[in-house]
This record gives C-alpha cells, sequence and structure tokens, in this order.
C-alpha cells in the first residue's frame, strides 16, 4: 500500500540550513512568534495531520470521487471529517493576520505545512487551498465591512473559497468572458453566467462558499480592460454575519475526469446571483492576479508534492523487489535475486525524482520567503522582492510541474507493470498529478509570460535581479576547489542566461513569433539553471557540515551525491533547449495548415 511520512528532516535542511529561516523571521516586521520553538512544534503538528488523517483518506478519494445529485456535491468518505479535524486544529488561520482571526504566522511556515497536506492528499489540500487564494484577494482588495463578512468566516475556516475564471468558450483568453453583473439599487450586483471547471464550487465540506467571480459592468470596455471582480457567497450574509438564504447560484453539474477525483470540478450557474464588487471597476484581472499568483505558486507546489510521493514509494519498492542480478556481480547472494536498487537504469529514474523533489522543495520555499518579504518588510526590500517573485512564479510553475509529472511517470517506471496497477497508487499519482500543467495557466502560457512580459518588456532587468545573485554565489565560491565541479557550471549556465535572451530578443525584434517558438524551451532552461543554483547552495551546505563533523553523514553525503547527479545528468538537458530555442519559428511555422494530416476521406 503506497504510504506518506512527512519529511521533515529534509524541509529543515532547506528552509533553516540553506535558506536561514530563523534569520529571516528575526527580520521579518511580525514574526516574532514564529520562533524555533513554535517552528518545529507546528511542523510536528502538521505531519500527524498529513500522515494519520490526510494519507490515508488519498486512495478513498480516487476510488470514490465526488458524487452529484440534484444539485448537491458529495465528497468522499472522511473528507469533511478530515476537514472539520483541520478547522479545529486552527489550521485555516496560521498565516493570516490577527486582525482578522487570524494567528499571524509568516506564510512561509503556512507553506511548510501546505507541503505536507498537498503531497499526502492533493485533492482533499484543493479545498483549503482555494479558499487560501480567496482569503489573499478579501485581504489586499476587500473593503473593510468585506473583511468582517467573509475574510473572518473564511480565516476560521468556517467557510471555503473558490475562483471562477474559466467559461466554456474561455479558458486561457479571459478576454473574451461574458458572465454580467448589473448594478443594482441596493449596491449590489446581479450576476448571471455559467462558469466551468470550478475547483471545490460546491460540497459538503463548510457551510458557505464564497465564490470570487469575475465578470463584466453593462458598459465594460471589451476584453481584458472589461473585466471586475466580485464577491458572490453561495448563501447570503444577515446583519449578524451569518449564513441567511441561499443565493442564486447552483452547480450544475461535476466533471468526469482523469484524476484528483475527490475534488469536486464544477459546472457554476449564476442567475442573477446577489454579488459585491471587489476592488475598482475594470481592473478585476489586476486584483485578480494576487489570487492567481498564490494559486500559482500553489500549483508549483502541486509539483513538488507529486515528485516527493514517487520517490518515496518508489525508493521503498525499489529496495523490496527482486528482480536479476548487478551486472557487477551479485549483491544480495543469499537472495532469490537482486533488489531492484542495485542497477543503474532504476537508480538513474530514483535520483531524478530525488533531484526534482528536493531541489524543487529548496525553490517552493525560497518563493515562500519572498512572499512574507513582500507582504511585511520595508518599501526597498518589497520591491526586490516582487520582482524576483514575478520571474520566478512562471518558472516555478511551470518547471516544477513538468518535472513533478516526469518524477510521477518515472516513480511508476520503478514498478514495472506493477505500476500501471491501481492497488500500488503510482498511476494515481500520475493522474492526479496530469492536471498540474493545465490550470492556473498552462506551460505554454507560462512560457509566454516568462519570456515575453516579464524578461523582454522589461529589457532583462527583471531577469538580471536573479541571475545577479547566481553571479554573487559563483563569485564567493569561485576560489574553492571543493565546489569547483558545481560552481564553473553553474557560473556558464549563468551566462549562457543572458546571452540566450539577448539572441532571442534580437530574434523578436524582426519577428514577434519567435518568442512563442523559443518560449518553453526558454522556461526549462531557466528552470535547470534556477535548479542549479539551489543544488550548488544545497552542496555547499552539505560539505560544510561534513567537514565540521556530524553525526548525519549519509543525509549530507547524499546531498553531495544528488548535487552531483543533477549537474552531471540533468543540467547538460539545457543544451538540447539552447539549440531548440534558437533553431528559430521556421521549423514551426512554415507547414501548411492543410498538411498536418492526411487521412482516408
Ligand atoms: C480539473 C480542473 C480544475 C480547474 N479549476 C479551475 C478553477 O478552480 N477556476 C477556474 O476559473 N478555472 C479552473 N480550471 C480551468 C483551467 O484553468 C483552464 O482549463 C486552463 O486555463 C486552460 O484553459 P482551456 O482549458 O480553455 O484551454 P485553452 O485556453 O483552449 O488552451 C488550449 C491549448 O492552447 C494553448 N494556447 C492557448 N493560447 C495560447 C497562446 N496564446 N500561445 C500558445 N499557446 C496557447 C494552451 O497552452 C493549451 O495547450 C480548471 C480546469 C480543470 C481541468
Amino acid at each position: 500500500m503506497p504510504e506518506y511520512k512527512a519529511p521533515l528532516r529534509d524541509i529543515k535542511f532547506v528552509t533553516e540550513e540553506v535558506l536561514d529561516i530563523h534569520g529571516h523571521y528575526a527580520k521579518l516586521p511580525g514574526a516574532e512568534d514564529a520562533t524555533p520553538d513554535m517552528v518545529t512544534a507546528i511542523l510536528e503538528e502538521g505531519a500527524k495531520f498529513a500522515e494519520r488523517v490526510l494519507s490515508p483518506l488519498n486512495r478513498i478519494g480516487d476510488q470514490q470521487g465526488c458524487q452529484f445529485k440534484d444539485g448537491v456535491v458529495t465528497t468522499p468518505d472522511g473528507f469533511k471529517e478530515a476537514y472539520q479535524q483541520y478547522v479545529e486544529g486552527g489550521w485555516p488561520s496560521l498565516s493570516h493576520p490577527e486582525s482578522v482571526g487570524g494567528q499571524g504566522l509568516p506564510d512561509s511556515l503556512g507553506m511548510m505545512v501546505t507541503e505536507m497536506i498537498a503531497t499526502s492528499n492533493w485533492s482533499w489540500g484543493m479545498y483549503p487551498g482555494l479558499s487560501h487564494g480567496a482569503m489573499n484577494t478579501i485581504e489586499i482588495h476587500g473593503t473593510e465591512e468585506q473583511k468582517d463578512t467573509y475574510l473572518t468566516k473564511l480565516v476560521s475556516g468556517e467557510w471555503t473559497g473558490t475562483m471562477c475564471l474559466t467559461e466554456s468558450h474561455c479558458g486561457t483568453d479571459l478576454g473574451m468572458l461574458k458572465t454580467k453583473a448589473e448594478p443594482q439599487d441596493d449596491g449590489s450586483y446581479a450576476i448571471t453566467g455559467t462558469k466551468i471547471f470550478i475547483s471545490a464550487g460546491e460540497h459538503d465540506m463548510a457551510e458557505n462558499i464564497v465564490h470570487i467571480v469575475l465578470a463584466r459592468l453593462p458598459d465594460a470596455p471589451a476584453g481584458t480592460k472589461g473585466i471586475s471582480l466580485f464577491i458572490v457567497p453561495k448563501f447570503s450574509v444577515n446583519a449578524s454575519g451569518e449564513k441567511a438564504e441561499r443565493n442564486e447560484v447552483s452547480c450544475g453539474s461535476i466533471e468526469h475526469k482523469m484524476g484528483i477525483h475527490g475534488n469536486a470540478t464544477c459546472v457554476m450557474n449564476f442567475d442573477g446571483a446577489k454579488g459585491f464588487l471587489i476592488g475598482p471597476p475594470n481592473r478585476g484581472l489586476n486584483c485578480m492576479f494576487t489570487f492567481m499568483n498564490t494559486a500559482r505558486i500553489g500549483t508549483a507546489l502541486q509539483g513538488l508534492a507529486h515528485a516527493e510521493w514517487a520517490l518515496q514509494n518508489s525508493v521503498a519498492y525499489a529496495k523490496d523487489r527482486l528482480q536479476m542480478r548487478s551486472l557487477s556481480g551479485p549483491k544480495a547472494p543469499e537472495k532469490a535475486a537482486d533488489p531492484i536498487i542495485v542497477h543503474p537504469d532504476v537508480r538513474r529514474m530514483l535520483l531524478t525524482q530525488k533531484a526534482f523533489a528536493e531541489g524543487g522543495r529548496a525553490l517552493i520555499h525560497y518563493c515562500s520567503m519572498l512572499v512574507d518579504t513582500t507582504k511585511h518588510a520595508s518599501d526597498d526590500e518589497k520591491a526586490e522582492a516582487d520582482e524576483l517573485m514575478s520571474l520566478l512564479t512562471p518558472i516555478a510553475k511551470a518547471f516544477l510541474t513538468e518535472t513533478g509529472f516526469e518524477s510521477a511517470n518515472q516513480g511508476l517506471q520503478v514498478f514495472g507493470g506493477h505500476g500501471f496497477i491501481a492497488e500500488w497508487g503510482m498511476e494515481q499519482n500520475v493522474r492526479d498529478c496530469r492536471i498540474s500543467m493545465l490550470y492556473e495557466g498552462t506551460t505554454g502560457i507560462q512560457a509566454l509570460d516568462l519570456l515575453g512580459r516579464k524578461v523582454l518588456m522589461t529589457q532583462g532587468a527583471t531577469l538580471r535581479r536573479f541571475t545577479k545573485i547566481i553571479h554573487k554565489f559563483c563569485k564567493e565560491h569561485k576560489g574553492d576547489k571543493r565546489f569547483k565541479s558545481y560552481v564553473t557550471a553553474l557560473d556558464k549556465v549563468n551566462s549562457e542566461w543572458g546571452d540566450l535572451t539577448m539572441k532571442v530578443g534580437m530574434k523578436a525584434m524582426r519577428n514577434k513569433d519567435e518568442v512563442g517558438a523559443a518560449s518553453v524551451d526558454y522556461l526549462m532552461f531557466s528552470g535547470y539553471v534556477v535548479l542549479a543554483y539551489f543544488w550548488a547552495r544545497m552542496a555547499v551546505v552539505a560539505k560544510t557540515k561534513l567537514e565540521e563533523g556530524t553525526d548525519e553523514v549519509g543525509f549530507y553525503t547524499a546531498k553531495l551525491q544528488t548535487a552531483t547527479f543533477y549537474y552531471e545528468r540533468l543540467l547538460p538537458r539545457t543544451k538540447a533547449h539552447a539549440e531548440a530555442m534558437l533553431s528559430g519559428a521556421d521549423n514551426l511555422l512554415s507547414m501548411d495548415e492543410d498538411n498536418f494530416l492526411f487521412l482516408n476521406s
């Protein structure tokens, strides 16, 4: 049976030893309560909840899925009770302000807990995950009254939230959305339209659902400049802040889909539902970006979650499963055959998962510390953190989900044919992971955002902010023979990143299609460089610990070995991406669209 154990040792290695989270908390205004003891206590409790409550429900969620009858969605057995425990444990309020009933702890601490929830049961974790995005949106753009009415209930976990963007004719291109918002005499709006694919749009886990909905005002300009944002509760709220009559919003059906069966993906009908404008009129998409940025880092985490889950289960299997003998002679002569972990190719698959999971963990927690800074630090620090986040968000979202899916697939492959059989859970992991590259902006869209908006439109300034950080790290360690193999390669790909940007930028000045033609290779190249930076940092910490003397020789040696594997076996993929991105748009665009297929007529 598949299992999940919280990787607390590795979370602590990344956050404490590599990213110095306690130094960060010591400087972060408002983070006084996040003492090392408090962080440890929270992580240990979070680990128990993930391992004991959520992990056992992961397979049940897949097998039962959500049920839909007469507008009512029933979640799989145990989901509702687990949510109750989550609320009673105070988890929803962990990293929200005390002024709205939160515990005021940093977002980065919330992210460590979310990592464990996400990995143990992604489908369940989406319900509170969507709420978290709704809370951030109201926290930043809501009026005081909206915060009092909705935010407090979301923070306590009594109510959950959703994000309603997509319509049947528009997913990526939200400029085409049609849902209408008509002003009413009482200052509210009547919202009419149908949204599809709404995660957690209807369920039985909480008494009310707060939908954050994109819609158009009557005389709004066409396209993305005419979209506004609204709060639409499932149940209206009375003067004393409690749920009142049912609003005109209902679930029309739920989707039958490839994975994440425990999470309800709903068609939501708004039939003149009472809604309330949030943020300025026609600026809804900008406000929604608050939600989407939270959701994108949350989805980046999904890549890490499935990679970690695949790794844990495939390592256990590879140590146990006996097949064939090692090429260099038997390693377990007393057994009928050697465990498959002796075979180089099985190790290639295990180390690929390990390198992506642990490297991805460093990137995710680095980003969540930047989120702390964007919310709480001085203006200068905020500006830098905002710029870094704008560059790293598309990279984290697309690169970690692409490599998360590769890892989930490698995890299945380690099991051979048994990986294809449901009881081992590996095929569920692949199916559940697949959506991560689609929602919250597909890989193609993240890549356009990175290369077009974040890099070329800023004339490379945003990119330089990060390449300078890598350059500084390389300069600091350049003379040190112990780290030469990592630092030389990192320095080289880092300057290549800048050179490639220039070359693609020059081509794009002549032909805009060059951006679209280069973008996914550019994004993947960027992801490999970013992870190389974190693997170099992890190698420096590990080597230093080993030299200082430690009881954990195996742990730190494995870090160095994984860093070497990453540099020698995964980082070289940048060469193929560089060559492909410079090959130009012609090899993609020259074929006539009628010549793609020649089928029997
Ligand atoms: C399980 C699930 C849960 C979801 N949850 C939510 C939710 O909670 N709330 C919500 O609002 N939505 C949700 N979605 C919707 C999701 O965000 C969209 O499916 C996604 O944005 C893609 O939109 P689309 O499906 O319409 O694809 P399309 O936009 O039609 O894209 C089709 C293909 O064309 C490519 N493409 C499109 N435009 C370009 C371009 N300019 N350049 C290059 N390539 C391009 C895309 O990358 C993609 O490969 C969910 C979807 C699913 C399946």
